[in-house]
């Protein structure tokens, strides 16, 4: 018999045990509040991952798929993408998107938070760079990242383990770098390159994307996770959380949620902090209608699942005569940060940055063969295939996206989860400003690859499974008429209730989110436990 769940009201009630949810839950539970939170799937035994197993790649396109409506297990709800060129990719479990995601783990740059002043474009974030260093440098302890300090185009920072190798293929590309006089620099991971913190070294076996066996790879649930839970934090997984209640002064009195065997259940709670990310949160959002608040909770500025953000990729890849290392390591190596800032001579606003990518497995090696041409059946079918077998490397562009209201998370009203909740919708096109930086991004990493000696190349634009940045639907900022959310996380509308979640992203910046997600998670859940005397003011 499984333990009697107590339903006494919980002091803080987190929904979504991803990258965002763990970060919270532990910076929280050393006030020893009692702490819940609330996970739709369950955990993942790594000895489970694909990556433990010869069919790693095929089980990429079934169980183990980025996408969710292909994936379809228990722990997912579907996600009508169809009016979006760039379509959902997530993980829902324990670990959220940190199970499957690369580890490409940069930082901010001061200038993101100020996109408005600097280039007039978007707006400006409530909080600065300052305000977060200190965050960053304590996710960056708690995760386990991996770089070198010292590069020019970056803030500074401390690196706590030596980088990833670069490789065959860092070292390819780099010279075309080097041969332009452009910028590049090992990248910063969220990967282990010595044992840290009880977690083992990665040993390169290149499938980070389907779950790293090892626990090389830093996902919450191995890293935040097992420290929170061991200072009593409650983690109650096959929950999925389907409205969050008000009462009669309009505070968040709990939620209603439906448990394993599919009943439906209310945890009532003093402070609800929302951790679904930038897809999820503004889901549930919208669907916590009530009298006072029938357009959604936390809705007053009608923003909530306005302003999404998904950074548009260009995957630019070289064939090269010699033999490289393949898809023998983790993805990323090297980047490079040439054009991330907004440059006169160009048509467009903001910019990107370069990340190396190994090469692919042999499966997806013959997928791409096939499908681009490369390989024809019959003679010659082997002959070409080791062309292009470990003898392809380069580099995606991820491309600042700049927030827009029409590109927005709905509810669809037709479509629902399992348990009849209505599923998200998202609505999304790629502006003129993102357009223009793709095409450019395409064109620079074309000579790059030319000057390394790639023979041929190949370009996915955008890259059509590649929304795996959700970020921007429940904005940050000091106005409540243009925000969801204050400048330290709490809803304009509802004094405690809170986002961590890349929801609150004011602009997206040209790097992957998730670092600053989690700085983000920590510094809100500071601001909880600073002002928890006054928060109800
Ligand atoms: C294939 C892939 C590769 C990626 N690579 C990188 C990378 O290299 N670098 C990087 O920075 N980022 C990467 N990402 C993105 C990264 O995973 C996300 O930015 C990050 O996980 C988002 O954190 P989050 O807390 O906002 O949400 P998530 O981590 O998505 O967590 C949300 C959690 O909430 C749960 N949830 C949602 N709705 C409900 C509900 N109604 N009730 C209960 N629980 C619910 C979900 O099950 C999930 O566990 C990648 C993602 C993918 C999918
Ligand atoms: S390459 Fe390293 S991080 Fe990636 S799955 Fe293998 S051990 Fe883990």
């Amino acid at each position: 018999m499984g333990e009697a769940v107590n339903f006494e009201p919980a002091d803080v009630l987190i929904i979504g045990a991803g990258a965002s949810g763990a970060t919270a839950a532990w910076n929280l539970a050393e006030t020893k509040m009692r702490i819940v939170c609330l996970e739709q799937g369950d955990w993942t035994n790594p000895s489970e991952y694909p990556s433990s197993g010869r069919d790693w790649e095929t089980r990429a396109q079934s169980d183990f798929s980025i996408n969710p409506n292909r994936r379809a297990q228990p722990g997912d709800y579907p996600v009508n993408d169809a009016d979006s060129p760039i379509k959902i990719a997530n993980f829902n479990g324990v670990g959220g998107g940190t199970v499957l995601y690369a580890g490409h783990y940069p930082r901010f740059h001061p200038s993101d938070f100020r996109v408005k002043t600097l280039d007039g474009v978007g707006d400006d974030w409530p909080i600065d760079y300052a305000t977060l260093e200190p965050f960053y440098a304590e996710n960056d302890r708690i995760t386990g990242v991996s770089g070198l300090s010292g590069d020019p185009a970056y803030p500074s920072k401390q690196s706590l383990m030596p980088p990833l190798p670069m490789g065959k293929s860092g070292q390819t590309l780099a010279r075309g770098f080097n041969d332009l006089g452009w910028h590049w620099w090992p990248s910063d991971s969220a990967i282990a390159t010595q044992p840290y913190a009880g977690r083992d070294k990665c040993i390169n076996l290149g499938a980070c994307l389907h779950g790293c066996a090892q626990g090389a790879k830093a996902s919450t649930d191995i890293t935040y996770w097992p420290e929170a839970i061991r200072a009593g934090v409650e983690l109650r997984t096959w929950c999925r959380v389907k409205k969050i209640e008000v009462d009669d002064a309009g505070m968040a009195s709990g939620v209603v949620y439906f448990d394993a065997d599919g009943d439906e259940q209310f945890q009532p709670a003093h402070v609800v902090i929302m951790a679904c990310n930038g897809v999820g949160t503004p889901r549930i959002l919208l669907n916590s209608t009530s009298e006072r608040f029938p357009d959604g909770i936390a809705n007053t500025s009608g923003l909530v699942g306005k302003n999404l953000m998904l950074h548009p990729y260009a995957s630019i890849q070289g064939i090269f005569e010699d033999e490289l290392d393949g898809y023998r390591g983790p993805h990323d190596s090297i980047w490079s940060q040439e054009f991330y800032e907004t440059g006169e001579d160009r048509d467009f606003l903001r910019g990107f940055t370069y990340e190396f990518v190994r090469g692919r497995g042999a499966v997806a090696t013959a997928l791409t063969g096939v499908h681009s041409g490369r390989i024809p059946w019959g003679a010659g079918h082997h002959a070409a295939y080791r062309r292009l077998f470990n003898r392809i490397a380069g580099m995606v562009s991820i491309c600042e996206d700049l927030p827009e209201e029409h590109n927005t998370v709905t509810l669809d009203p037709h479509l629902t989860d399992v348990h009849g909740i209505p599923a998200p919708k998202m609505t999304y096109t790629i502006s003129e400003n993102s357009q223009k930086m793709l095409d450019f991004s395409i064109d620079r990493a074309s000579e790059a690859l030319r000057a390394a000696g790639a023979l041929d190349l190949i370009v996915e634009s955008p890259i059509a499974g590649g929304g795996w940045h959700l970020m921007g639907t429940a904005r940050m900022g000091t106005d409540p008429a243009r925000s969801v959310v204050n400048e330290w996380g709490r809803s304009h509308d509802v004094r405690n209730l809170f986002v961590v979640d890349g929801s609150v992203f004011v602009t997206s910046a040209g790097v992957n989110p998730t670092r600053t997600i989690q700085t983000l998670a920590l510094y809100i859940s500071d601001q909880i436990k600073k002002r928890l005397t006054n928060l109800f003011d």
